[in-house]
């Protein structure tokens, strides 16, 4: 009976940049627990989509750059035209990018902005007319630590306030629309193995250094968020909401 609250048999759930790293891993996360996915990047390089298909998960694929304002609305309506509902949308596509800020230019600072805050507004946006509709949903938002404490040894000024604001967007949202059923929570994750990290060879002394401040001394690998992923999308976490949930091995706690 417990366990059954984790399910979320056939919800229709959208996870933006769902085709590698975090993203994949809450697809199959969510596809595993029964829900039919719809996974959105600008492309899958990494085989993402056939590794969700190999584990017999019921998914479409929606190919979109985030930097066109009209791809969220589109996402959406594809979905709706195709489910006629949106249960569970994962706001996850984003992009990093170190830099000192006296360098960081215009161009940059828009390409963090643009994913990591305005696509995010513009999916929460397009997904609530649905939602309201149909009598509620889930959302939940991929935000960091960066919005919380200033990671070292790495300059990221812009991306650190770009995920501040999606941990704001979030409280507010849940606030906003929690007598609409809409549950909205956002999860910050510490460091996590993927392309993102992956660092060129002249910042690879980083990796021991965040190791150090890590109390569990390692990097997350996906699966260990694809879990947490699950039960913040689930009736498991029916009375949480406007929550940011820390993933990040105890960076956090020193
Ligand atoms: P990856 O770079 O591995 O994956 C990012 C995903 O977002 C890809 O699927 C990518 O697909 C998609 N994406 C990027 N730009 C766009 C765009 N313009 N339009 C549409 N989709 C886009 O990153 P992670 O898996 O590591 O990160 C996922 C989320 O988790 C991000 O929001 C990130 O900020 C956050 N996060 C990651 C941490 C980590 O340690 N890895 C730590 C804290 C937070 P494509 O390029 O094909 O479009």
């Amino acid at each position: 009976m417990i366990l059954e609250r984790f399910k979320v048999t056939n919800k229709i759930a959208i996870v933006t940049g769902g085709t590698r790293g975090i993203g994949l891993a809450i697809a199959h996360a969510l596809g595993a627990a029964g829900a039919k996915l719809v996974v959105t990047s600008r492309t899958d390089k990494f085989g993402g989509l056939e590794s969700l298909q190999k584990a017999n998960l019921d998914v479409s694929f929606y190919e979109g750059d985030m930097h066109d304002k009209s791809v969220p609305q589109k996402i959406i309506n594809f979905v709706i035209e195709k489910y006629g509902r949106v249960d569970i949308l994962v706001n996850n596509a984003g992009v990093a990018q170190h830099g000192d800020m006296e360098e960081y230019n215009d161009e940059l600072l828009d390409k963090i902005m643009n994913i990591n805050v305005d696509s995010v507004f513009r999916m929460c946006r397009s997904v609530l007319t649905p939602m309201k509709k149909q009598g509620g949903g889930v959302i939940l938002n991929i935000g960091s630590i960066s919005g919380l404490v200033s990671n070292i040894p790495q300059p990221q000024v812009a991306y650190n306030a770009s995920k501040a604001a999606v941990h704001m967007l979030t409280k507010s949202l849940a606030s906003d629309y929690a007598d609409q059923n809409i549950r909205v929570n956002a999860l910050a994750p510490g460091y996590f193995r993927t392309e993102m990290t992956k660092l060129p060879k002249e910042h690879e002394h980083w990796y021991p250094i965040w190791n150090e401040m890590t109390p569990l001394n390692r990097m997350g690998e996906t699966e260990e968020i694809g879990t947490a992923a699950l039960f913040l999308c689930s009736p498991a976490s029916s009375y949480i909401t406007g929550e940011v949930l820390v993933i990040d091995g105890g960076y956090t706690s020193r």
